[in-house]
């Protein structure tokens, strides 16, 4: 970038809000994904819609990339400026979201956490149930330009099925405004959804409206220990297509997750020894009914071989659980030096070949692969730990996600449920998807970005 862009830049946000010092920049380098650090040449913490449309017509003139970011939680590199340019940072457009709750929605800018935007609508009694396990880390602007998920998702779905209007800003410096406050909409093609999942590519979110829901007023946390994985697979298949319960949440923690949760975060989990832990949450506002479900659901596991599950129905255990379940990922990253991971979806009837097939590479490769997550919806994150010799590990890795992914390719799954193809997953795009879809996608990519400034070499393969 030249130095007249970069004064440019200075005159559109204020100076101190435009980095260029080498240290600095190292913090904007990387995402939660393993890799090489990639700083961008330059910074800018952008404040408004305004800023946001001036710096990409100045990318625009310049011919310079730009990468947006919200809080560089992601796992796919999409917050990465791989081709150098400009990052620009949604960290500071974080006012306090607004509820409104005549409407049933609350509106908020792209650099709030999304659990700030989850405790703002509880604090009316209303409830925004997108979670990542990243919800304290994270922008609800990542969220949509992910289309997050998380542990709910399995009851609640993801991000796009909550967004209800969006402001945003194309590659060409228009501001362009789609939806609002309205629950149902199909005016022209719509911009909600285009705009979610789409990692950034496509125009930078610079507020959005998502629809809230009555906070239910009981839930019940099931910890349920089966010695053998198959046992618990079975269960989650059962509650599943159960016609009676509906879980808000399906999750499954294979045993070494849970040894790291205690060995690391001293979490003091019951059943360490056990091959696998489902957890399942059950909630409603029928108190007898949720306490009845979870009897049903006890007796259920138990007769399926489960010992007898930890219920969590106060908010000191489920803390203990949840602490624990949300920090899994980062924990297995301080107990091993280093973890490859894929975050593969299958359709449900396809889990108990799935997971076996999973054992089955990790044993004939001899890894230590940790599965773990949101199983209900047929996702599984699957995290290869280093132990040993780094070389080793790399050809290992690569090998067992090579046979993996064409596993899941060929039982009708995909290869990322909620993290993103980003910068990181391209190589796995031309086998995902046809070559006639992926036609449809560069068309799409061209008309909104024809100059191909906004964040460059994601989602798409070269
Ligand atoms: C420990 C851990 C647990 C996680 N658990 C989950 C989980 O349960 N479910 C899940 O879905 N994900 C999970 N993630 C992944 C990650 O938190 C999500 O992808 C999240 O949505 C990223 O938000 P962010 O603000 O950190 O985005 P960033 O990492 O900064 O960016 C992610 C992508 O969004 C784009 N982007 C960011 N802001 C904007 C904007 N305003 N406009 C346009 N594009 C934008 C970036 O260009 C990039 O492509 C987890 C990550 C970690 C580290």
């Amino acid at each position: 970038m030249t130095g007249a862009a970069v004064r440019r830049l200075a005159e559109i946000a204020a100076p101190e809000r435009v980095l260029t010092d080498p240290e600095r920049l190292a913090g904007y380098a990387r995402d939660e994904s393993p890799g090489p650090p990639l700083p961008p040449d330059v910074a800018v913490l952008v404040r408004s819609a305004e800023e946001v449309a001036a710096v990409l017509r100045l990318a625009r003139d310049e011919r310079v990339p730009v990468t947006p970011r919200g809080l560089g939680t992601g796992l796919a590199g999409g917050a990465i400026a791989a081709q150098g340019g400009i990052l620009l940072s949604t960290e500071l457009m974080n006012e306090e979201p607004q509820v409104d709750p005549d409407n049933l929605v609350i509106t908020t800018r792209p650099g709030v956490t999304t659990d700030r935007v989850r405790r703002a609508a509880a604090e009316h009694g209303l409830y925004y149930p997108v979670d990542p396990a990243s919800l304290e880390d994270c922008s609800i602007g990542g969220n949509i330009a992910t289309n997050a998920g998380g542990a709910r998702a399995f009851k609640y779905g993801v991000t796009t099925q909550y967004l209800r209007g969006i402001e945003a800003v194309t590659p060409a410096g228009d501001i362009i405004r789609y939806g609002g406050r309205i629950h149902k909409n199909v005016t022209g093609y719509d911009l909600c959804a285009a705009l979610a999942g789409s990692e950034g590519t496509l125009a930078v979110v610079t507020e959005a409206v998502f629809r809230l829901l009555p906070l239910p007023a009981h839930r019940v946390d099931l910890l349920i220990p089966f010695d053998r994985i198959a046992q618990g697979v079975e269960l989650i298949l059962r509650v599943v297509r159960d016609a009676r319960l509906l879980p808000a949440v399906v999750e499954f923690i294979e045993r070494g997750g849970i040894r790291a949760c205690n060995t690391v975060l001293g979490s003091g989990l019951p059943f360490p020894d056990a091959e696998v832990q489902v957890l399942i949450e059950l909630e409603g506002n029928d108190r007898d009914q949720v306490l009845a479900d979870t009897v049903h659901l006890g007796e259920m596991a138990m007769k399926l071989g489960a010992s007898e599950p930890l219920v969590a129905d106060n908010p000191t255990d489920q803390a203990r659980i949840w602490h624990a379940r949300r920090e899994l990922a980062k924990t297995l990253k301080k107990l091993y030096s280093e973890v490859a991971a894929e975050d593969i979806v299958v359709p449900i009837a396809q889990l108990p070949a799935t997971v076996a097939f999973i054992a089955e590479l990790a044993r004939r490769h001899k890894l230590t692969v940790i599965p773990f997550g949101h199983i209900g919806d047929g996702n599984i994150h699957v995290d290869v730990c280093r132990e040993g010799d780094r070389a080793d590990w790399l050809r290992g890795s690569e090998a067992f996600f090579e046979e993996l992914i064409g596993f899941v390719l060929g039982r009708g799954g995909q290869v990322t449920a909620e993290h993103g193809i980003g910068l990181k997953k391209t190589r796995w795009m031309k086998r995902a998807v046809g070559p006639a879809e992926l036609e449809v996608m560069r068309a799409l990519k061209h008309a909104w970005d024809p100059d191909g400034i906004l964040n460059p070499g994601k989602v798409l393969p070269d």
